[in-house]
């Protein structure tokens, strides 16, 4: 080890580490033929065909034969190989045979790489200079899952060793941590354990049904984002689901966008479609009347559902399915509108957020490649005044932004929002779009002052972006303990007996306007309060003799425990206040 060693990346930590792994397996089971073995997000995995089936046991094995190999500090050297001495090397493995005829065939050039003398394998390179670069304690052996060989179903069916791996072991741990967290909180799980909603085979993957419960908060969060906007003089219009093909002629979609359902042939009409998304509509609508420039901005909103054709091998619980609901809005407006336009929209954004928990975001502006301006319609003015506008606002604001040079579409610039859960996960909700396009393709107009006809700018934008993928987000971000004004259940009125029921019953009319539930069941105390923990109510309120004669009950909440005895009266105007500072 004379030479002067570079710090190793992550990504050579990792891919040295698939080496290892593949050389503990031979070690332990030398018959098994190899796959691959790549860097992925977190880690790495190799891919094995075993002679016999392997288990959790095993792992522990190949993972402590690892740290021993890693603490011998063996250096990796690489070797080229003619195709002829590379099958030779090889000979008793046929994944990697097959690999090295097919690079031979491409002229690829072929090279081995040893792990000191243990272990060699057919590779690129991009390895640590030796394994003692590598924290014998910053990776851990995950778990085994099936995976066909180069992906094909035609293929054998192999084993894939999934490993994490980090420059150190507390981000081993805190990952491990975060993933246990993020089980609990799979919003699949949280929505069968509280009822909130359910995906039914008969009806369909991807087409999410949802239970009261479910059907509430979504109404909750849906209402919520009408007020918003309607606060700030946008109005609501009504689009219709299925549409005459016609229009997705116009739009282009029929040509261009590959999700849509097949249409709906008829005997003696043209063929109709399910929409997949409503720009068209709502340009139609526009469209219909005359507008003058005093008129605009005219801001249309309508919380609608879209259906796409997604593969059922993509489709996961309410992230992603194939009946999406968008809290969809087109802003008609006039060029030098744009900035006051866009400035409105954050703001909304900004409340939104703040209003569901959310504080952690980044915005990414994607502006048009200065290089390629060919590639772009639309007035070069609207683009370079609206870029420039876009990044003022943002600043202004000092949200955290990257930019995305050449990241905007060929009909306009947008801004991504990107925001962070409570466990540290990304997830991009919304989107603000500049279109110079749609305007052209429907001939959209207005009147302006000296009476010439203009065409007006087109922003898309959506808050949520879908309603059930924000409701996954947001079922995990608070794990299913929502906060009081979201919570489809309120408050629990728990009688400490049958005797107490009626005064539970006044209480609960007292409670009007919130969502209450009293627990009438013939069960003992202990079990109505665990069964109200259970669902996450917000608050449990225990009534028997004592608060009968006091007029009072016994406030339990949800995350800070029992918080003894209060006066109804003045309970409920805490409560008020809790639900409109929506804490
Ligand atoms: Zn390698
Ligand atoms: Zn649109």
């Amino acid at each position: 080890m004379s030479e002067k060693q570079n710090p190793a990346t992550l990504d050579e930590i990792r891919h040295s580490l698939a080496h290892l792994l593949a050389a503990a397996v031979l070690k332990k089971y030398p018959d098994t033929k190899l796959g691959i073995g790549p860097v992925i997000e977190n880690g790495f995995y190799y891919d094995f065909l075993f002679s016999q089936p392997i288990t959790d046991a095993d792992l522990k094995d190949f993972q402590k034969d690892m740290r021993y190999l890693v603490n011998k500090k063996l250096g990796f050297s690489g070797e080229k190989l003619t195709p002829a001495k590379a099958k030779e090397m090889f000979k008793d493995q046929p994944f990697k045979v097959e690999l090295i005829e097919e690079f031979s065939k491409e002229s690829k050039e072929l090279t081995a790489y040893h792990t000191g003398d243990v272990f060699t394998d057919l590779c690129r390179g991009g390895h640590v200079e030796n394994t003692g670069q590598i924290n014998a304690g910053s990776f851990k052996l995950t778990h085994l899952a099936g995976a066909y060989w180069r992906g094909s179903e035609k293929n054998p069916m192999l084993t894939r060793i999934y490993g994490l791996a980090f420059m150190t072991e507390k981000e081993v741990d805190d990952y491990l941590k975060m993933m246990e967290e993020a089980k609990k909180r799979d919003h699949r799980k949280l929505g069968k354990e509280l009822g909130l909603f359910t995906i039914i085979d008969e009806i369909g993957p991807g087409l999410p049904l949802f239970y009261p419960k479910g059907a509430i908060l979504r109404r909750l969060v849906e209402n919520y984002i009408t007020d918003l906007q309607e606060k700030r003089g946008y109005v609501p219009i009504w689009i219709p689901h299925i549409t005459n093909g016609k229009l997705y002629v116009i739009s282009g979609h029929l040509q261009k966008y590959d999700a849509m359902y097949p249409p709906m042939e008829l005997k003696d009409e043209d063929a109709y479609y399910l929409k997949p998304m409503n720009c068209p509509h709502f340009m139609m609508l526009y469209n219909t009347l005359p507008h003058s420039y005093r008129e605009l901005p005219i801001r249309y909103t309508a919380t609608t559902t879209n259906y796409r054709y997604e593969k059922s091998g993509e489709l996961t619980g309410l992230t992603r399915v194939r009946a999406l609901t968008q809290d969809d809005c087109h802003v008609f407006a006039r060029p030098d509108q744009i900035e006051s336009e866009i400035n409105l929209m954050l703001d909304m954004i900004s409340d939104a957020y703040k209003s569901f928990g959310f504080t952690d975001f980044w915005v990414r502006i994607s502006t048009h490649d200065p290089e390629n301006k060919e590639k772009y319609i639309g007035d070069k003015e609207i683009w370079s005044e609206s870029e420039a506008a876009l990044e003022k606002l943002i600043k202004a604001r000092g949200w955290k932004h990257e930019i995305g040079v050449g990241e905007a579409a060929f009909y306009g610039p947008k801004l991504d929002f990107i925001l962070k859960d409570v466990l540290g996960r990304e997830w991009q909700l919304s989107t603000i779009q500049l279109d110079m396009n749609l305007p052209k393709r429907f001939s959209l107009e207005y009147a302006d002052a000296d009476g010439t006809k203009k065409q007006p700018v087109v922003i898309h934008r959506a808050i949520l972006g879908s309603t059930e993928r924000f409701l996954a987000i947001l079922i995990e971000h608070f794990g299913g303990a929502f906060p009081l004004w979201l919570a489809p259940v309120q408050i629990a009125v728990i009688p400490v007996s049958e005797k107490h029921i009626e005064y539970a019953k006044s209480v609960a009319e007292k409670l009007d306007g919130f969502r209450v539930q009293i627990s009438e069941e013939n069960e003992t105390l202990g079990k109505k309060i665990r069964s109200a923990e259970m669902q996450k109510i917000p608050y449990i309120l225990v009534v028997g003799d004592k608060e009968i004669e006091e007029g009072s009950v016994n406030v339990r909440h949800y995350k800070k425990g029992v918080l003894g005895t209060m006066e109804t009266v003045k309970l409920i105007a805490e409560l008020k206040q809790e639900v409109s500072d929506k804490q």
